[in-house]
């Protein structure tokens, strides 16, 4: 697996697998399992997709020795400001039933993000998280919060896909080497993104199918996609993009694509009171 530097020193697998929406009920184990077997070895949870338990058990049931396996896990923003937030690791650990997280992210920039980024803080400075991180944050976000960190985020989960390649966040975040971690990397499966001219050419030259194509893109511009799927065949196949390039000329092709936006705005008027009122994971 390929992997890549964080500026805090340590690697990350270029490509990690998404379980958000697999319920906790043993659809979330058995896909996991599946990725594990298929060869990813990240995976990318989060304490609000309520699956936290069936990730930690798959990965020990796997065999695959935890230090070889990336967790990525998420703070949700019940949880925010400082107290919450380093209860709330533990509760992650807890879940996990593991002893560190890989990488730990802020899953919203709203609330009480700078005491909840110093719990996060705390926590890798006492071993419980090895890398931490944000989600969302849009330019405007980044310039408010990080310049009030104490420690630089290493990786920004945004929606991502070559719909929203994000040219002003790259930007903005060069200079700190934060990288950038794709949700919605298929654009959710959006069939029109699937039906791309440039895309489905590609595919046929490389005998790959557009998924691994926009996936290949993906890693090749330096980004790190999570794609998510309880599909064997997909889960399979999402992870084996390593065998053919696509030259530069190609990936300027895709790069015309790109329509600056995306699905979710995260500076939309309310988002914010919106998730916190409507999403509960605990009392
Ligand atoms: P994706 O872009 O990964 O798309 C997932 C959808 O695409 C599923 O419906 C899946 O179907 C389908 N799919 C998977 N592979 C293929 C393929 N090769 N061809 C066609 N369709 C395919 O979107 P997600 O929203 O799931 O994002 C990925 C991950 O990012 C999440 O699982 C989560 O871990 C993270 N995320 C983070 C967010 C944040 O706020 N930080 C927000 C949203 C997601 P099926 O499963 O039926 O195969």
């Amino acid at each position: 697996m390929l992997m890549m530097q964080l500026n805090d020193g340590t690697h990350i697998p270029a490509v990690g697998f998404g379980v958000f929406l697999i319920p906790n009920d043993g659809e979330t184990y058995e896909a996991v399992l599946n990725a594990l077997k298929a060869g990813y070895r990240h995976i990318d949870t989060a304490a609000a997709y309520m699956n936290e338990s069936d990730v930690g058990k798959a990965v020990r049931d796997s065999g695959i020795p935890r230090e070889e396996i990336f967790i990525t896990s998420k703070l949700w923003i019940q949880d925010y400001g400082y107290e919450a937030a380093t209860k709330a690791i533990q509760t992650s650990l807890h879940n996990l039933n593991m002893d560190y997280i890989d990488l730990y992210l802020l899953h919203q920039p709203y609330s009480d993000v700078l005491g909840a980024w110093k719990a996060l803080e705390e926590a890798k400075a006492d071993g419980f998280i090895k890398s931490i991180g944000i989600s969302n944050m849009t330019p405007k976000f980044y310039n408010e919060f990080v310049p009030q960190f104490a420690t630089k985020p290493s990786v920004n989960q945004v929606e991502f896909n070559p719909y929203f390649q994000q040219q002003a966040l790259r930007e903005t975040m060069k200079a700190d080497g934060v990288k950038i971690a794709a949700w919605a990397p298929l654009g959710q499966g959006n069939e029109a993104l699937f039906k791309e001219e440039v895309l489905v050419q590609l595919a046929e030259k490389y005998h790959k199918n557009v998924g691994q194509v926009i996936l290949r893109f993906e890693i090749q511009e330096g980004i790190i996609p999570l794609p998510k799927s309880v599909t064997p065949s997909r889960i399979e196949g999402n992870i084996d993009i390593f065998d053919f390039e696509l030259s530069e000329a190609e990936m300027d092709a895709i790069r015309t694509l790109d329509k600056g936006k995306g699905n979710h705005d995260p500076e939309a008027p309310g988002v914010g009171d919106y998730l916190l009122e409507n999403y509960k994971i605990h009392e």
